[in-house]
């Protein structure tokens, strides 16, 4: 019962339960049979995993995910699933969906009740639009998962893997650059999916790290200096930090010098050591 990536099988299910694909939900679902399965490869690294899916759609990652880790609990938010998901993932035991939606599920309480004492990894096919709120909100918890293994938008993927210090990068770069070590695993063409969108994809996989790669006082503090940092990229620093910061621009110029760095730097020409350096300065004159 697993030709669930064969377009024909696709059709035929929507058909029979009358399903229609939402847009606003991103449903884009993988039809070429060889992408999932390399999904579920490089994304579980042995069969004791239990693993979160985010997005079930009709089960086609879900299955592959079933067939080599211990558990999976998928969350999916649209009950019209519900039906196709009890006959598609019917030859599976250690498959649990949850109906809810990812943003609103206490992720913590799901990882103690459905895996105590398993590694944890997330894969997934993300709906492209909730793609940084999804991440974020993984990373920033600092929830026991070992890693992240998932297909974004091609553009998103070069910029949340994009070396720090490079036109590539910008906010969101430095934030799961903060929290894990990012890696860009393969592409996936338009062509993949029913319907097709209008943008590549890529995956990434994403290693927690188990402590930052630099150590600061203040999270919050690096973090909004990051964003407003980033916010006139074009600008140099002391531009948008000063408004970021309220606090004048000669102030900032000399916290960029005290670090080690020009004062007409920009921010995608900072490494995260650098971002640290610099909120540490700057935070000595928060209070
Ligand atoms: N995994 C399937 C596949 O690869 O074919 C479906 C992937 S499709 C890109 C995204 C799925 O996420 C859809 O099934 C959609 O209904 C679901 N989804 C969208 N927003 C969600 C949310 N906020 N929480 C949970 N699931 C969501």
């Amino acid at each position: 019962m697993d030709n669930l990536s064969n377009i024909g099988r696709v059709r035929e299910l929507c058909q029979r339960y009358g399903f229609t694909f939402s847009k606003s939900l991103g449903q884009n679902f993988l039809v070429n049979p060889s992408v999932c399965p390399r999904i579920a490869e490089q994304g579980i690294a042995s069969p004791e995993y239990g693993v979160i899916e985010i997005g079930a759609g009709f089960g086609v990652l879900t299955v592959e995910l079933a067939k080599r880790a211990k558990k999976v609990v998928v969350i999916e938010i649209d009950e019209k699933l519900l039906p196709v998901l009890e006959e598609t993932l019917a030859d599976y035991s250690n498959i649990t969906v949850v109906n809810q939606d990812v943003l609103q599920v206490d992720l913590a309480a799901l990882i103690e009740r459905e895996f105590p004492g398993m590694p944890v990894a997330v894969c997934a096919n993300l709906p492209y639009y909730v793609t940084s709120p999804v991440l974020m909100s993984l990373l920033e918890r600092r929830l026991p998962i070992e890693s992240i293994t998932v297909m974004v938008q091609k553009e998103a993927a070069e910029r949340l893997c994009a070396e720090m210090g490079t036109r590539a990068c910008g906010a969101v770069t430095a934030a799961v650059q903060y929290y894990s070590q990012p890696r860009l695993l393969f592409h996936v063409s338009r062509g993949s999916f029913l319907p097709p969108p209008n943008v590549d994809s890529s995956v990434i996989r994403l290693d927690i790290r188990k402590e930052p790669p630099c150590a600061v006082p203040d999270e919050e503090f690096l973090f909004r200096l990051i964003q407003g940092g980033f916010s006139q990229r074009r600008k140099t620093l002391p531009n948008p930090l000063s408004g970021t910061l309220g606090r004048p621009k000669a102030e900032i110029s000399a916290a960029l010098e005290e670090a080690g760095l020009k004062p007409t730097a920009r921010a995608e020409e900072l490494s995260l050591p650098d971002w640290a350096a610099l909120a540490r300065i700057l935070r000595r004159g928060q209070g």
